[in-house]
This record gives C-alpha cells, sequence and structure tokens, in this order.
C-alpha cells in the first residue's frame, strides 16, 4: 500500500486509513468467511438454536445468544430495489468516483444495503439484476513466527448482471 504524495509512507502499511478487517484466523473469527469469499460464496452464520441468519457473520447469536452456530450459503444474485449514487467527494479509500450503494433483495434471503462496483453512473436502475463480485484489497504484513507475511484480502460487493 502507498499513500500519494507522501513518499516516507511508500511500502508502509497505514492501519489507520484501513477499512478492510483482519482477515486471518490469528485475527478474525468469521475468518471462513473470507475464505469463502474467495471460493465466490456469500456465507453467514446460522444459529443451530433458534435459526437466525444474522448478517454479517457472528459467532454469538444476536437473538438468543447462543455460540451454537454453523455456516450456511446465501444466494449470490440479486434485485435492485434503488440505490444512492455519489459522483463527488468519494471518501478516501473507495477509489474513483461514482461510489454506487444499492438496497438489494437477495432473492427473498434477505434485504441488505451493499456497495456495487463496475458501475457507471448512471447506469444502475431500481430491478436490475446483480451478483456478487469479490475483489482484492491490499494485503496486511502479519508476523508469523519470526518471519512478516503479508497475508492477501478480499472483499465483496455487488455489480450489475450483464
Ligand atoms: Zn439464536
Amino acid at each position: 500500500m502507498t499513500t500519494p504524495g507522501i513518499s516516507v509512507l511508500d511500502g508502509k502499511y497505514m492501519v489507520t486509513m484501513d477499512l478492510f478487517p483482519q482477515q486471518s484466523k490469528e485475527f478474525n473469527q468469521v475468518h471462513p468467511f473470507y475464505a469463502f469469499l474467495q471460493e465466490g460464496r456469500l456465507c453467514t452464520t446460522r444459529c443451530k438454536d433458534c435459526g437466525a441468519e444474522p448478517f454479517p457473520p457472528r459467532v454469538l447469536c444476536p437473538d438468543c445468544y447462543s455460540t451454537n452456530m454453523e455456516w450456511v450459503d446465501w444466494p449470490t444474485t440479486g434485485t435492485v430495489i434503488d440505490f444512492t449514487e455519489e459522483v463527488v467527494g468519494v471518501p478516501l479509500g473507495f477509489g474513483k468516483a461514482p461510489l454506487v450503494h444499492a438496497l438489494v433483495d437477495l432473492q427473498g434471503k434477505k434485504t441488505f444495503f451493499v456497495r456495487i462496483i463496475n458501475c457507471a453512473a448512471g447506469e444502475l436502475k431500481p430491478g436490475d439484476q446483480v451478483k456478487l463480485a469479490v475483489f482484492d484489497v491490499d494485503s496486511v504484513p502479519q508476523e508469523v513466527g519470526r518471519d512478516v507475511v503479508e497475508m492477501q484480502r478480499v472483499f465483496y460487493a455487488f455489480e450489475p448482471v450483464k
């Protein structure tokens, strides 16, 4: 990761600017979520005691406080209900405008607000089909024994089905 215009920070990891979670098993109890993303799967946890399926995934059920959770797959396509487009003032770390977010109906499973990528301003409209899009984000250095290893990371958004 580099910070444009601040040469002293070239090659340094800027933890305070990091938008994305640590994803290794040493730092993150829901680390399988990211491994599933790398396989193109959108998964979450289901409570084996009450059936709740919170998203993002949890290790503790927010409804009944059980830790008896299992991983389940969710649909990877959905329908846009409505959306927002930021064309100026996109926050640092989100790349170039537009920054699009949409309320997506995930085949009746869940309705959630998610970022839409690979989509030009003015392109998206309600009723459009969108699909899961997994993308690489900056790796993070992590100590493994006496070595420092760059841990690869991914994150998810949705993109229009073309
Ligand atoms: Zn529960």
